[in-house]
């Protein structure tokens, strides 16, 4: 008998593709929908100074009591719902997994959508149903509700707005998939600082409806720390997976003195939104360039056919590294991804692209 781990590791694990996430080095850093701010001096003197009374030597407060009221209030976590925190929303991705998943359930999302879906369903071994989205990357809800009447779906993901499309589904035909589901339906609201539309004011009208929610893409992704919101029913059942420990002592306590100096994020996600409107405008008035609109920190766009990867390739040698949606065929061929960033960084981003196009 060999002992290999063909042998013992589960099929659908080694069916999946690991999660690639290159290394940066010194290019300008456009790929991973962050925050390009950092903080004011004495804004970052007092937090450090803060991390003086953090006891590395306990075990964090598993229920993170000082943190909670502080998110809720950041996220306006309506005051009958529960909240449930993870390390970061792929963490709670993975608890909705451990704890709705299992043979013969099923996880439904539309596509193109967030890898992380599609990915933990896979190796938690859950089906996994990808619904395509219209030509325009608007929600075909009427396929979604033909697809939930077929699967049955434990859970349905619906981010707003989605991932990489950029756009926010119509509000409308996610309630009839909400309505129309058995099971559970999590909206992804992890680009909620650049949205300004939000189902959390909804939660508690449908019996099952979860709002999830990110402090990466607001300007923390080093803290990894994502909410779920919801009715209490679901969330003590969600809860016993999670591992008790999840949130560590410096998360805990630099989340709960970076919510308080909410006008910072505030201040910092409102030029990011005014950069993008200014980036797609200037992308709209490239030749052979087509943005999406976007509601998020990013914009998707479309180069001439079979061009992306030179374009890609030949923006990163001049020094600025964006996401290559990797797509010979269907509906992300040609297909790039950039995040907004501060504005000599778009500028540099927009020479090089130029530049790639001459
Ligand atoms: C980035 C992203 C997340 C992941 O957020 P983390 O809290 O950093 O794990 C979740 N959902 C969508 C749609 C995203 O784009």
């Amino acid at each position: 008998m060999t002992k290999s781990p063909q042998q013992w590791i589960r099929p659908e694990v080694q069916a999946i593709q690991a999660y690639h996430v290159p290394d940066p080095g010194n290019l300008i850093k456009l790929d991973a929908m962050e925050n390009p701010y950092g903080w004011p001096a004495e804004m970052q003197d007092v937090w450090l100074e803060s991390l003086r009374q953090v006891p590395l030597n306990r075990y964090p407060d598993p229920a993170a009591r000082a943190l909670q009221p502080l998110l809720r209030a950041a996220m306006d976590v309506p005051e009958e719902m529960g909240m449930l925190l993870g390390n970061g929303s792929d963490e709670i991705i993975q608890m909705l997994a451990l704890a709705l998943g299992g043979e013969g359930r099923s996880v439904m999302a539309a596509e193109p959508g967030f890898v992380m879906y599609r990915m933990i369903a896979q190796f938690s071994g859950m089906h996994y149903c990808g619904v395509p989205l219209a030509e325009d990357f608007s929600l075909d809800t009427e396929a979604m509700l033909a697809a939930i009447a077929e699967h049955d779906p434990a859970i349905i993901y619906l981010a707003y707005p989605n991932n990489p499309t950029g756009n926010l589904f119509d509000e409308a035909g996610m309630e009839a998939i909400i309505r129309t589901a058995n099971g559970l339906v999590v909206v992804d609201e992890a680009y909620h600082a650049f949205a300004g539309k939000s189902f959390m004011p909804r939660l508690g009208e449908f019996d099952n409806l979860l709002v999830m929610r990110t402090v990466s893409k607001l300007g923390l992704a080093g803290l990894r720390l994502g909410l779920l919101a919801g009715p209490m029913a679901w969330l003590e059942q969600i809860d016993k997976v999670r591992l008790p420990y999840n949130i560590n002592v410096l998360t805990q306590a630099s989340a709960a003195f970076a919510l308080q100096h909410m006008d910072v994020f505030e201040q910092q996600t409102r030029s990011l939104r005014e950069e993008r409107g200014q980036l797609l405008q200037d992308l709209a008035a490239m030749e052979g360039v087509s943005p999406y609109p976007s509601a998020a920190n990013f914009i998707l766009f479309r180069v001439a056919p079979g061009r992306a990867n030179a374009v890609f390739e030949s923006i990163r040698a001049q020094g600025v590294l964006i996401k290559n949606m990797k797509a010979s065929e269907g509906p992300l061929a040609d297909c790039l991804r950039v995040t907004v960033g501060t504005p000599e960084q778009n500028e540099a981003f927009l020479s090089a692209l130029a530049q790639a196009l001459a």
